[in-house]
């Protein structure tokens, strides 16, 4: 591998050369889910984003500890510090115990994260096995002096901490303005002294069912707490690269370094990346819009702005044709063309691994082989510039072409010396599987048995939909949701594919 990768780095808002604290290894913290509802196709982005910073780090070399979160307490609706926790209301709504809603939407999040793909954390912590740690936090931060109890509760002093060192570095946020904006939202939380302080451990209120004893009474962790305290845990106290979408960067990550410099004195993140925002045909996607997507419509369709439903790869695919840092827009036209791209890049990869070179190198030509190689170095340095796959994978399309030309013989394949060729086979595979995480929905895992009876239960499911027996039809289409085949009935014919 040639060339060194570069970040866009939040933190000073430079693009920067990445240099590990301790090469080889990497650690990395990526803000996971708060398990109170189905994941949304926004958060799917991010994580596929880190995704790809995962994978190439881990194919460049690197050793990467990467640790992602479960947040299972403490993230409170509305008002950070006034509101009920997210997962104790759901409970109730869902009439369930708070940790049966912790285990249903975590097992829902990791489903849909292996359906698109998303290689697991080599650690998923959780807040609520970290209490102790969290409390210990509270207590250095108490002990130097930026923290403050209030009735069982305790604040994190922000005009405190701003004086010694700099609050608002990550955000680029200026106290002064902070102070002016959030002076409206002091009603009702006396107990801060300051608008803008920010609760690192919340007294119990009465029926407050996720609590833990500590030495302020009973109560639980504020929410920007547990990443603080799971990060350095894991990774140490100052750490390679800290991830998350655009709408963590402020108050959340803000928070996190004040927490970590007044607790131990060091600037917990290197690098910090930022995802940013799905849009759909322009707008914000939201719940209250009716304009947000659940993984399962989206593959179904079953959603009034979709026209028909969309593979987990051909939607990966979709995202990472815009960078990770740029906002991208679903529409129904993006997505079609996607759908083809995707496919157009699935045949090349067919097409390229039938190809076989004879081995004589005689006819070898220097400027295709300067070409192909050429195109195959750009790729990666596409990758090196702060993981740009949308410019890979147009590179990727370049090459399509010329496996194509070999394929139909308009350029001869022996016009590349066997060591190119296999340089190619290797890079376009290495793309496209490893880095990009795609995967060959089609080819299933190649067996010709299972293509075989499939096609017999698309049969009897077609005979019994043609003969209105519902029953019959769904009966099977559900028996094949529940081993995670999908079923699609579009224009050209019924398709499926397994996750
Ligand atoms: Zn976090």
């Amino acid at each position: 591998m040639e060339g060194k990768i570069k970040i866009y780095n939040s933190l000073n808002r430079k693009k920067e050369v990445f240099e590990p604290l301790n090469y080889p290894n990497v650690g990395m913290y990526v803000c996971g889910p708060t398990v109170y509802s189905d994941v949304h196709l926004g958060n799917v982005r991010s994580f596929i984003s880190f995704d790809i910073v995962y994978r190439y780090l881990t194919y460049t070399g690197h050793k990467v500890r990467y640790v992602r979160n479960i947040t299972d307490v403490g993230h409170l609706v509305g008002d950070a510090d006034a509101g009920e926790d997210k997962i104790a209301k759901k409970a109730k709504l869902e009439n369930l115990e708070p940790m049966e809603i912790v285990q249903k939407y975590t097992n829902g999040f990791r489903d849909v994260m292996k359906i698109y793909n998303a290689i697991p954390p080599s650690i998923e912590p959780t807040a609520t096995g970290h209490i102790i740690e969290q409390i210990q936090m509270v207590q250095r931060i108490i002990a130097n002096g930026y923290g403050y109890e209030v009735n069982g509760s305790v604040y994190f002093d922000v005009e405190k901490y701003n004086k010694d060192h700099d609050y608002g570095k990550l955000s680029g946020r200026k106290i002064e303005d902070l102070l002016s904006n959030t002076r409206a939202e002091l009603e009702g939380q006396s107990d801060k002294r300051n608008p803008m302080d920010f609760a690192i451990w919340k007294k119990a209120e009465k029926g407050h069912i996720m609590r833990w004893d500590s030495p302020w009474g009973l109560g639980f962790p504020g929410w920007h707490l547990e990443c603080s305290v799971m990060s350095t845990k894991y990774l140490g106290e100052t750490f390679d690269i800290h991830g998350g979408g655009m709408d963590l960067l402020f108050p959340h990550h803000e928070c996190e370094i004040a927490q970590s410099v007044a607790a131990d004195g060091s600037d917990p993140v290197r690098y910090w990346m930022h995802g940013n925002m799905l849009t759909v045909n322009g707008t914000k996607m939201s719940k209250s819009l009716n304009n947000s997507f659940l993984p399962h419509e989206l593959i179904n369709g079953d959603h009034e702005l979709l026209d028909k439903g969309y593979s987990p790869m051909t939607t990966r695919f979709f995202m990472l044709q815009s960078h990770y840092a740029s906002t991208l827009d679903f529409s129904n036209e993006a997505l079609q063309a996607a759908e083809k791209g995707f496919q157009r890049l699935m045949n090349a990869v067919q097409l390229l691994n039938k190809l076989a070179h004879s081995g004589n190198n005689d006819k070898a030509n220097e400027a295709e082989i300067n070409e192909v190689k050429g195109i195959c170095k750009q790729a990666f340095e596409h990758m090196n510039d702060d993981f740009s796959t949308p410019q890979a994978i147009a590179r990727l399309f370049d090459l399509s072409k010329k496996i194509n030309s070999y394929h139909e013989k308009i350029i001869d394949l022996n016009s590349l010396d066997q060591e190119t060729f296999e340089y190619l086979k290797s890079t376009f595979n290495s793309f496209i599987f490893d880095i990009l995480g795609l995967k060959d929905e089609s080819a299933s895992d190649g067996s010709e048995l299972l293509g075989g009876l499939m096609d017999l239960v698309l049969d009897m499911r077609k005979a019994a939909r043609t003969n209105k027996d519902w029953t019959t039809s769904d009966k099977i289409r559900d028996a094949l949701n529940a081993l995670n085949v999908v079923v699609k009935d579009g224009k050209e014919g019924t398709t499926w594919s397994t996750n």
